[in-house]
């Protein structure tokens, strides 16, 4: 496994320089301005991402926020409950929202004027699909693709470089036949690991599992884990020891089939799994490995991302 650059100084200097010359802070843990050159090395892995996109796949970009009855029937409260950013605006008739606002500049409390919107904050990329895939009627058994990305948002504040309140993920979304979306997926955990390779990062795969809520979310982390749902490509960040999931291979079985009423045609519930790209980790173990220098990275790597 390569070294990471800059390990001639203290692990937390060598994280303080990643995060001083590729961030900005914000006012809130996990949410950061980022940098042009970071940006630039974003755009890269974006674009080499693409090359990878099947002919067949639907293209959508998905802003930061969707539909909350949508992330509610997906059964994503039940699973996360606690990781959701829920929309609030303030509310009532406009006397009630200038008395409210008045309130917010005279330093008295105000945020009882705050009424719940329609809206949550996006937690996934692939959650906005299932409801234009169901539109979409049956399922052909070869399965439809689909390509997606949004800024996602995810309650889990942290100092550490690599875990974001807001990042940005891309996936490619498989829905069909059991058979197709195995082959899918087991297919991606192949070719991503050789993505890892041209992009000259040492990297492990792993089983997974998410981090469900509750006492209950221990059983179905277990069960995910014990079936094999989710698999992980790990990337060393903070350390070695402890790598950064930056990808990860995930296999819902007919769970959105059934919340989302997707069926194949040749009959029963359609199949998910997706392969997520977390945009933001695999742009911040690019430059753990490589430097914040682009000009000292291996000429192959920055063909490869044009850069
Ligand atoms: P998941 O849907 O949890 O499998 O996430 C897919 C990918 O998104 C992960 O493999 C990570 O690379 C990325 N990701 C998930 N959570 C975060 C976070 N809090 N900060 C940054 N990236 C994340
Ligand atoms: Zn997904």
């Amino acid at each position: 496994m390569s070294g990471f650059v800059g390990s001639q100084v203290s692990n937390d200097e060598r994280l303080a320089n990643l995060e001083q010359v590729l961030f900005r802070p914000m006012g809130a843990d996990g949410v950061r301005a980022r940098t042009g050159l970071y940006e630039r090395v974003l755009d890269g892995l974006t674009d080499f991402i693409s090359t990878f996109r099947p002919e067949a796949a639907e293209v959508y970009r998905f802003p930061p926020v969707m539909s909350r009855s949508d992330i509610e029937k997906s059964g994503y409260l039940q699973s996360f409950p606690n990781l959701v950013g829920f929309m609030c605006c303030l509310a009532g008739s406009p006397a009630e929202i200038r008395r409210t606002a008045n309130r917010i500049y005279e330093g008295e409390p105000w945020t009882e004027g705050l009424g719940v919107a329609d809206l949550v904050l996006t937690p996934a990329s692939c959650y906005p699909v299932y409801p234009i895939a169901a539109a979409k009627g049956a399922a052909p058994d070869q399965g439809w693709i689909f390509d997606v990305g949004c800024e996602c948002f995810r309650r889990e504040p942290s100092r550490d470089i690599d875990r974001m309140q807001s990042f940005r993920q891309r996936e490619y979304v498989c829905i069909g036949s059991p058979e197709t979306v195995c082959r899918f997926r087991d297919d991606w955990i192949v070719k991503a690991q050789s993505m890892a390779e041209q992009l000259q990062l040492p990297y492990s795969v792993d089983v997974a599992n998410d981090p469900f809520f509750g006492a209950g979310g221990q059983f179905l982390a277990a069960g995910q884990r014990e079936q094999k749902l989710k698999f992980e490509l790990l990337i060393p960040i903070l350390s070695h020891d402890k790598p950064t999931a930056c990808m990860s291979f995930n296999y819902h079985k007919s769970h959105f089939g059934e919340a989302w009423d997707i069926h194949l045609a040749r009959g029963g519930p359609a199949h998910t799994g997706c392969v997520g790209f977390g945009m933001d980790r695999m742009t911040i173990a690019m430059f753990a490995h490589h430097g914040l220098d682009l000009s000292a990275w291996p000429q192959p790597v920055l063909t490869l991302l044009g850069l």
